[in-house]
C-alpha cells in the first residue's frame, strides 16, 4: 500500500470502509477499499466473489476493479477507480426528485451493465442506489461483494440482499432464486429515482411483505402461483390488501415508466423482464433514435458494449435530457 497515499475516507459499508487515494508514482486518483476481514492466503483472497467476478467483468457501467493488495498483517484492500458518488448521495444532494428522462438516462446504463453482468453469468444480489456509483454522468454498478455465479449449484441460503430491495421469493426464504432478484430491485430503485423515498423501506421481514402487499397488492393465483404454495409450506398467509396505484406515488413517471416498474416488480420472478429485456422496453425507445439499429443489435448480440459504442448510447442519452 506504499505507493498510496489516502486522502479522505468517501465510505464504509458491512465489508469494509472505503477511501479516496492518490498513486504517488502516477497521481491517479483512486478509491481503494480495506476489508475488515483478515486473508490468511492468496487463495483466500482470489476465491472471494468480488475478485473472482471483478477479474472476469469489464463493462463501462461496472466497476472496474485495478489491484488487490494484501499486506502483510492479512489485511487486503482493493483499488478501484475512483467515482465522484454515489446515487443515495447524489438523491440526498438534490431538492426535486429525478424527471423521467433522467430516471431512463441513470437505468439505461445500469441495464446495460446488468445485461451483460448476467450474460457473463453473475448475479449482483445487492443491488440498490448506494452500491450505484456516480461520475461525471457515469453510472456504474459497485459493490460485487455479495454477487454470485448464476450457474453454481449451491443453495443461496444467505439473505444478503439489503431488505428494502430484496425480492418477495428471497423474503420467503427461497434458496434457489435467480439472476431475476435483480430485475426486482432495479424496479425497487426506478420508483425510488422518482419518489426520492424506498418503494418497500420494511422495518423487519414481516413489515418487509406487508409493504410489498400494501403496494402491490396480494399476490394470486395468476400473478404468483409459485408463491402461494411457497407460502402455504411455511405457513405463512399473505396479507389482504388490495394495492395501490403507482402513478399516485410517482407523478413524474411516464406511463411508460410505470409499466416498467410494474413489470420488474411483477411477484413471479418468471414474469420479471430480463436486463435485455427491460432495454426494450418502452420507456426507453428514445434512447435508440439516433444510434444507427446495426449498432443496437450488434451491442445486444454481442453482449458487450464497446467503450466507443458506449460513448454513443452515452451522448445520445445526453441530448435527450
Ligand atoms: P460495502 O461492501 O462495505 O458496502 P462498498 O463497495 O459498497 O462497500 O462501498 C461503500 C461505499 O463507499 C459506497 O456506498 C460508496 O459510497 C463508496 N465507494 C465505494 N466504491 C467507491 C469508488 N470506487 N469511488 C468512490 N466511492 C466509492
Ligand atoms: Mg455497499
Amino acid at each position: 500500500m506504499e505507493k498510496y497515499q489516502l486522502l479522505d475516507e468517501v465510505g464504509a459499508g458491512g465489508f469494509g470502509r472505503v477511501w479516496k487515494a492518490v498513486n504517488k508514482h502516477s497521481s491517479e486518483v483512486v478509491a481503494v477499499k480495506m476489508l475488515r476481514e483478515k486473508f490468511h492466503s492468496w487463495e483466500e483472497c482470489l476465491s472471494l466473489e468480488e475478485v473472482k467476478s471483478l477479474r472476469i467483468l469489464r463493462h463501462p457501467n461496472i466497476l472496474s476493479l485495478k489491484e488487490v493488495i494484501r499486506e502483510r498483517d492479512d489485511s487486503l484492500f482493493f483499488v478501484f477507480e475512483f467515482m465522484e458518488s454515489d446515487l443515495l448521495q447524489v438523491m440526498r444532494s438534490r431538492a426535486e426528485p429525478f424527471s423521467d428522462s433522467e430516471v431512463r438516462y441513470w437505468c439505461f446504463q445500469v441495464f446495460q451493465g446488468l445485461h451483460y453482468m448476467h450474460g457473463k453469468g453473475y448475479f449482483h444480489r445487492d443491488l440498490k442506489p448506494e452500491n450505484l456509483l456516480v461520475s461525471g454522468g457515469l453510472i456504474k454498478i459497485g459493490d460485487m461483494g455479495s454477487a454470485k455465479e448464476i450457474n453454481s449449484n449451491q443453495l443461496l441460503t444467505d439473505c444478503v440482499t439489503t431488505r428494502w430491495y430484496r425480492a418477495p421469493e428471497v423474503v420467503l426464504g427461497l434458496e434457489n432464486y435467480s439472476f431475476k432478484v435483480d430485475m426486482w430491485a432495479m424496479g425497487a430503485i426506478m420508483a425510488e429515482l422518482f419518489m426520492f423515498k424506498p418503494l418497500f423501506p420494511g422495518r423487519n421481514l414481516f413489515d418487509q411483505m406487508l409493504k410489498i402487499c400494501s403496494v402491490l397488492g396480494s399476490p394470486t393465483p395468476e400473478s404468483w402461483l409459485g408463491g402461494l404454495a411457497l407460502a402455504g409450506g411455511l405457513n405463512y398467509q399473505f396479507p389482504q390488501l388490495p394495492g395501490v396505484n403507482l402513478s399516485s406515488m410517482m407523478p413524474s413517471a411516464s406511463w411508460n415508466a410505470i409499466g416498467l416498474i410494474k413489470s420488474l416488480c411483477s411477484w413471479d420472478p418468471n414474469k420479471r423482464p430480463s436486463a435485455s429485456e427491460a432495454l426494450t422496453h418502452p420507456f426507453f425507445h428514445t434512447c435508440y433514435n439516433i444510434i444507427p439499429p446495426s449498432l443496437c443489435v450488434r451491442a445486444r448480440v454481442n453482449n458487450t458494449t464497446t467503450r466507443e459504442e458506449f460513448e454513443q448510447i452515452r451522448s445520445c442519452n445526453r441530448n435527450r435530457i
